[in-house]
């Protein structure tokens, strides 16, 4: 069996990988084990080092790194160098932050009796990382930056799509100073992930993608008694009222549907519009995604370059297309250009309905939902009115009603007045069908550690 990287901008097949048989997957599994003991013996200090020293390979080779993610993916350029540059900021910030956020935790002297009590965070052993194509380094270094500052060691079973980055991962980390084995890349088929998660070497796993994989991933890990945690889609709501900035939520929305070629699990995706600036908001949106110049993801000036799969295309022509058949409205956009490579272009569709594929479903391409609602409490029932709650996204300029957003909205997080993205500062994850754990942050950092209650009498 073999995997391809195709490039989604020409269809073309760039290079083939043979994928990993059941023997050479045993025994990754078993460098991951070795490596474990080997880096569970390392201080912080060691491996802040090789991590700082994986952040000095990401800048120093930005451009080619970029040009492998764009090529094999086809986000823009510029979007790639600033995914490089993301994650070599991450794996500072867990060199920086990893000692701290694990530290021994004292318990409160006069509640635990007699002497000494404390929480102590130790690494578990190898986790296994599942992970999905469209930030194709980023989505893998907030696990892998938190994982191996822990003292874990890590295996990926990246996208299929994606073999050139998952490759280059496994390098990365050897060069930089890593004991081998630390982190290994299976050029592996998603039927052999059971094999993995079903060997006793493999403590954990951790997931992004869609619902159905994360829904087997978590069946055979509940079987395993395996922890998990899982990053999955999400249909996030945009709402605007009306003390809104319009222009600056024209702007932000048309970059928060549009990142990544409108492939990004946070991305805004209905936007819900309070009437008495439904109007002129639906103006400026429209003219700003009309705007926007789709062609080559290699060449300057580019927002919005092709789909990552042909299937992922065809996925959102259908919702699309199903919209319109119910008698959906198309503002922009809503015909793929001739010619070849996997192109859409940036569509808005108006007066959804529930009977609507759109309305409920995660649409994984640059194609916005655009919602009329006449009041707070019926914009707020809309945004949590789905199986998703990944992030969320609320403009105004009144203070209380701000506060009343962050109460309300039923999401892993809430941004108001600015568009929803990963900090490593900040826990990143979602409720509902979008998932459960957390990544990044010192939450991210402590969900594949054994949190050992130690008290010495
Ligand atoms: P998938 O969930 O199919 O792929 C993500 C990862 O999971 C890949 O490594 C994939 O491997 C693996 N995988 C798929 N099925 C299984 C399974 N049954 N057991 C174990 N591993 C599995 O995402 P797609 O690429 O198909 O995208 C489809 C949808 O997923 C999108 O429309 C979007 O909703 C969601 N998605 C969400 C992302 C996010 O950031 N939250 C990112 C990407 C997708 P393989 O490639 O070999 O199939």
């Amino acid at each position: 069996m073999t995997m391809a990287s195709v490039n989604p901008a020409t269809g073309q097949t760039v290079q083939t990988f043979d994928e990993a048989t059941d023997e050479q997957v045993d025994a990754a599994i078993g460098r991951a084990h070795d490596a474990y003991r080997a880096l569970r013996g390392t201080t912080f200090a060691q491996r802040a080092g090789w991590m700082n020293a994986a952040a000095d390979l990401l800048e120093g080779g930005a451009d080619d790194t970029a040009r492998m993610m764009t090529t094999e993916m086809g986000k823009t350029l510029a979007a790639a160098k600033a995914e490089v540059t993301k994650c070599a900021t991450a794996c500072r910030f867990y060199a920086e932050h990893a000692e701290e956020f694990l530290a021994d935790e004292p318990a409160d002297a006069d509640a635990v009796n007699p002497t000494r009590a404390f929480t102590r965070y130790q690494p578990i052993g190898p986790v296994l990382a599942v992970m999905p194509w469209n930030f194709p380094l980023w989505q893998v270094i907030r696990f892998a930056a938190p994982a191996l500052m822990a003292g874990n060691t890590g295996l990926l079973k990246h996208a299929s799509n994606v073999p050139q980055t998952a490759l280059f991962l496994e390098d990365l980390f050897t060069r930089a100073g890593y004991p081998a084995g630390s982190f290994q890349a299976l050029l592996i088929d998603s039927k052999k992930v059971e094999r993995v998660l079903t060997d006793p070497r493999v403590r954990a796993a951790t997931l992004t993608g869609s619902e159905r994989a994360g829904r087997s991933v978590a069946e055979i890990a509940g079987r395993e008694l395996k922890k998990t945690v899982l990053e999955l889609g999400g249909s996030d709501p945009f709402v605007v009222m009306p003390s809104a900035d319009l222009d600056r939520a024209a702007q932000v929305a048309t970059t928060a549907r549009c990142q990544n070629n409108g492939q990004s699990c946070i991305a805004a995706k209905r936007f819900i519009v309070h009437a008495d600036v439904y109007d002129a908001f639906a103006e400026k949106f429209v003219a700003a995604m009309s705007a926007l110049r789709v062609g080559d993801p290699m060449a300057d000036g580019t927002d919005v370059g092709p789909l990552a799969t042909e299937k992922g295309r065809e996925d959102i022509e259908e919702q699309v297309r199903d919209a319109v058949d119910k008698g959906a409205r198309v503002l922009c956009g809503g015909q793929r250009p001739d010619g070849p490579g996997w192109y859409y272009p940036p569509t808005v569709v108006a007066e959804l309905t529930p009977q609507m594929r759109m309305y409920a479903e995660e649409v994984f391409g640059p194609v916005a939902g655009l919602y009329r609602v006449s009041s707070y409490a019926e914009a707020i029932e809309l945004a949590n009115g789905t199986p998703f709650g990944l992030g969320s996204n609320a403009w105004t300029r009144d203070e209380a009603e701000q506060q009343r957003f962050a109460a309300d909205l039923d999401a892993g997080s809430v941004f108001v007045n600015g568009m929803t993205t990963s900090y490593p500062q900040l826990p990143f994850g979602g409720v509902k069908n979008s998932g459960y754990g957390r990544e990044l942050s010192a939450w991210g950092i402590r969900e594949f550690c054994n949190v050992k209650t130690v008290w010495v009498g």
